[in-house]
């Protein structure tokens, strides 16, 4: 982070503000509404700076800057046309440590002017340090189109009654969770509205919500295949309400990113062969968590219910009569299919996908006759130590060495790498490339496809 934002207190503190014209004005508009105690260095006054200083109050100093002028000031904003004079402002701010922001020149400056949502108490400052004017500007006018117009008294409303939720609410997990269901409650959606309503409706829930013994609860959360743009509407929500997050370690920090900042982290990665104690002490974790009334969000590669042991943890949580949501994730198979552009059914050449691991003794019990079969896609999970024993398997039960094979790592990740071949050298070219964990293996015609549009007709 190359600049920290910070939103300043300046009621009742000197600001100096260098330049009498229209952006110069604007300036001092802004600072005049965050109560600034304003003072302007500038040979003349423009009209409406003249105006709003006569109206609203400010000091005009009729001179040129001198570097002298800094002193006694917390920070000062350089609005003139003249790049030297905002040049010297910036230098006499750095010489004195004072804040300078000279407009639209950060090299001039030692702190930026955000972009503003404004819906006071709440209020979004949107910076890009100087990168991108544009972007900043286009994601001011999402935000704006994504906050209610009322949002400030909604806040106001919550903070008048913060006082009395603390009094019934002495915990404070339970005083967020109650918060949480008042921001996306109908009561909240009606004030939203405009509703003139007093604090009844208020009270009644927070007398429910005091008498009500707190529950904990888990969700079993997929956290797709890495990009975390990729998660659902309802896993960001969730993660955003969790009080403690179990994670697994296929879940990359990106996606740990949009979980709630004050939740608790555990990592509980599995090491391969320690499958069986780990599973169980993760039950454990997610019954000691949620027994104490906590929301443990349970987040997992993928989708969790793909050879996720999804199923064991819900059994375990459900035995222990703890309430279980399951929100969906995209299976890695899907995000490899989308990140070759490679179609995993194609009308004619394949009419079946199949998912499947092939890790140790698994391995054996798999029907191989089946998965050699042509007009299918097989997607191999925790393949990529076996590739050279699954394309032999394959070969073996009939399918032929020309069939398409597709290795991918890290599919959706920045560290994405695809090979493509067939069976008969998908393993010593996945090797030469250093593919490693977590990949998938994807055999059958669609893997000669991944990237293009098949020449030709499919066969009828
Ligand atoms: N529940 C997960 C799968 C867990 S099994 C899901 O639905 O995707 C772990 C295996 O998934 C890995 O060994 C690898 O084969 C595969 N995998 C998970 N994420 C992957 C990714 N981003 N790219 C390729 N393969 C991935």
């Amino acid at each position: 982070m190359d600049y920290l934002p910070l939103f300043l207190d300046l009621r009742g503190r000197p600001v100096l503000l260098v330049g009498g014209g229209e952006v110069a004005a604007r300036k001092a508009e802004l600072l005049l509404s965050a109560g600034a105690q304003l003072t302007v260095v500038a040979p003349v006054l423009g009209e409406r700076l003249a105006a709003l200083l006569a109206r609203q109050g400010g000091t005009h100093r009729a001179a040129a800057f001198a570097p002298e002028d800094i002193h006694g000031f917390v920070l000062a904003i350089a609005a003139t046309d003249e790049r030297a004079v905002n040049l010297a402002v910036g230098q006499a701010g750095r010489a004195a440590n004072v804040w300078v922001n000279a407009v639209d020149d950060p090299a001039a400056s030692s702190c930026l002017m955000p972009a503003i949502v404004d819906r006071s108490p709440v209020v979004i400052a949107i910076g890009s340090g100087g990168a991108s004017p544009t972007l900043v500007r286009r994601l001011r006018t999402q935000l704006e189109s994504l906050l209610p117009e009322r949002l400030g008294e909604l806040a106001r409303r919550a903070h008048g009654w913060r006082e009395r939720v603390r009094a019934a609410l002495p915990d404070v997990d339970r005083r967020r969770r109650f918060w949480d269901g008042f921001f996306e409650g109908e009561l909240a959606a009606r004030l939203l509205a405009g509703s003139p309503e007093g604090d009844a409706g208020f009270e009644t829930a927070l007398a429910a919500e005091a008498a009500a013994t707190p529950r904990g609860a888990v969700w079993l959360i997929g956290a797709g295949p890495g990009d975390p743009d990729l998660l659902t509407l309802r896993a960001q929500q969730l993660l955003q309400q969790c009080d403690v997050v179990l994670y697994d370690r296929l879940v990359p920090e990106a996606v740990l990113a949009r979980v709630r900042r004050d939740a608790l982290r555990v990592g509980v990665g599995k090491e391969p062969g320690h499958h069986r104690t780990t599973q169980a002490r993760i039950h454990e974790l997610l019954l000691d968590y949620a027994g104490r009334g906590l929301r443990v969000a349970r987040l997992k590669g993928g989708d969790p219910m793909v050879f996720g042991r999804g199923g064991e943890e819900i059994a375990a949580v459900v035995a222990a009569g703890i309430p279980v949501v399951v929100v969906p994730g995209v299976t890695a198979a899907l995000g490899a299919a989308s990140a070759a552009a490679m179609s995993l059914t194609h009308r004619g050449r394949s009419q079946a996908v199949v998912f499947v691991t092939a890790m140790g003794e698994a391995a054996a019990a798999l029907d191989w006759r089946q998965l050699a079969a042509p007009l299918q896609t097989v997607v191999f999970y925790m393949g990529v130590s076996q590739l050279a024993a699954i394309a032999e398997r394959l070969q073996a039960q009939g399918a032929p060495a020309t069939r398409p094979a597709l290795a991918v790592e890290r599919a959706t990740q920045p560290g994405q790498r695809i090979v493509a071949g067939t069976l008969a050298d998908i393993a010593a070219r996945a090797a030469a490339a250093g593919i490693g964990a977590p990949a998938l293996l994807v055999v059958g015609d669609v893997a000669g496809y991944a990237g293009a549009v098949p020449d030709g007709p499919a066969p009828t």
